[in-house]
């Protein structure tokens, strides 16, 4: 345990080995090299998937390269979500102030891209000179009459968590500034998917063939108008424990919509999903039409599962991603294929979670929170993992100690969600674990 800091211990437990409840939820250790990303971050991989809306990221050019096109969320209209504008703050405007460059920059791109709304990011920079971009917001508003939104995010003011708070109390200054002519009894919000690699499209089709109108998909695929009408929805389906929860919050004190959480991953959780808001709708046609697809679907996945789960058994998995609810999900999804998960950690994670995850997996998973590579690395080899699954940030931890890795963040570019989606990660798990490039590397 020498690679874990004392004030990190109570961070880490060992399924069956301890009763004690992990301590999270909590401020990154100084000095840990946590793997979570900053405020700026959490908010802009948020409200990226707004397609028709104008970002622009008021401070340095880094922090907009840092987050450049940082999802792979597709979009089937507009697609000025994918510009990444900055105001690129120079030293000149750090000492002397930087809002006259972002109010001419906020014009100019109005004028240029007619967006339906502009969302003004403040990085850490402007949280210490103090620009004041509320006030060049509502003057611009009034101006051109869309709304600016601006989006206070220094990133040094806590982590990627709080800025998902951040975007949520953006996207709510959006909801219910305006109705459309008719929203259906049986509607839903779909509430943290972003879309990505087209994983959205799929829910949609599932969700039709239910019979169910999804009113807002907030925010993958997300469209301004539609997030405006947001409040007229009967119900929200909130995926991925931490960036949309607060949002449901907040749409349940203000407008009394009810909201579920959901998964999408893995057979079981993504039956649930759907399941479960035919349940809410007691609606009997719904539940009928849910079993019938979730059936149709079983028929044509249960026999190409079984031949991944033939070849995989035995193998090991290490998962670490940031929201814990999905950690849940891929536990369940790769035991489905033969997969033993042997550590399974997230940046975000809940004592709640965590208690699940403890109960799930098998005696002897190392369960972690807010970890660094260090850790992860240790962990990997003390327990002899044949594939690790993350984000960008796990990809080195994986390949500089010869191990697989499966993208099941940001970048992916096959659809992981849903039936489909569970092929794909089948397939994935297969061609990386057992590829033969992995004979020609120093085994952990
Ligand atoms: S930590 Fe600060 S400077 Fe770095 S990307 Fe985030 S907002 Fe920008």
């Amino acid at each position: 345990m020498g690679h874990i800091l004392d004030d990190r211990m109570k961070q880490v437990s060992v399924a069956g080995a301890n009763e004690r409840t992990i301590d999270c939820n909590k401020a990154s250790l100084a000095g840990s090299v946590s793997q979570r990303a900053c405020v700026f971050c959490g908010s802009r991989v948020v409200l990226y998937p707004i397609v028709d809306a104008l970002h622009v990221i008021h401070g340095p050019i880094g922090c907009a390269a840092y987050t450049w096109d940082i999802r792979g969320s597709l979009s089937s209209g507009p697609e000025l979500h994918r510009l990444s504008y900055c105001t690129d703050l120079q030293e000149k405007d750090v000492i002397f102030g930087g809002e006259k460059k972002l109010y001419a920059s906020i014009i100019e791109l109005i004028d240029l891209h007619k967006p339906k709304a502009a969302f003004i990011y403040t990085t850490c920079i402007v949280g210490v000179i103090g620009d004041d971009v509320e006030q060049i917001c509502r003057t611009i508003e009034k101006e051109k009459g869309i709304p600016i939104i601006p989006v206070q995010a220094p990133g040094f003011q806590g982590s990627k968590k709080d800025g998902y708070k951040v975007a949520c109390e953006a996207i709510f200054t959006l909801v219910g500034t305006k109705s459309k002519p008719f929203t259906p009894a049986k509607s839903i919000n779909i509430l943290g998917d972003f879309n990505l690699a087209g994983e959205l499209w799929i829910l949609l089709e599932y969700y039709k063939k239910m019979g169910v109108y999804v009113n807002a998909t907030i925010t993958g695929d997300g469209r301004v108008d539609d997030i405006c009408n947001a409040h007229n929805a009967a119900l929200n389906v909130v995926q991925c424990s931490g960036s949309m929860n607060y949002l449901a919050k907040m749409m349940k004190d203000e407008y009394g919509i009810p909201s579920m959480r959901v998964s999408y991953f893995g057979i079981e959780d993504m039956s649930d999903a759907l399941y479960d808001v035919a349940r809410f709708f007691k609606d009997d046609d719904m539940m009928d039409k849910a079993r019938e697809l979730v059936k149709e679907e079983f028929t044509k996945l249960i026999p190409q599962l079984a031949w991944y789960k033939e070849r995989l058994t035995g193998k090991k998995a290490a998962i670490y991603v940031g929201g814990a609810f999905k950690a849940i999900s891929l536990v369940k999804a790769l035991r489905l294929i033969g997969v033993q998960s042997v550590i399974v950690g997230s940046q975000t994670g809940t004592t709640e979670d965590y208690e699940l995850i403890k109960q799930l997996c098998d005696e002897g998973t190392i369960i972690v929170d807010d970890s660094n590579p260090v850790e992860l690395s240790h962990f990997v080899k003390e327990k002899q993992a044949d594939i690790f699954i993350g984000g960008v940030k796990e990809r080195p931890i994986a390949h500089k100690i010869g191990l697989g890795f499966c993208d099941h963040n940001h970048e992916r570019k096959e659809p992981l969600a849903g039936y489909e989606g569970m092929l794909n990660f089948a397939k994935e798990i297969y061609a990386t674990a057992m590829s033969p490039v992995w004979k020609f590397t120093k085994n952990p």
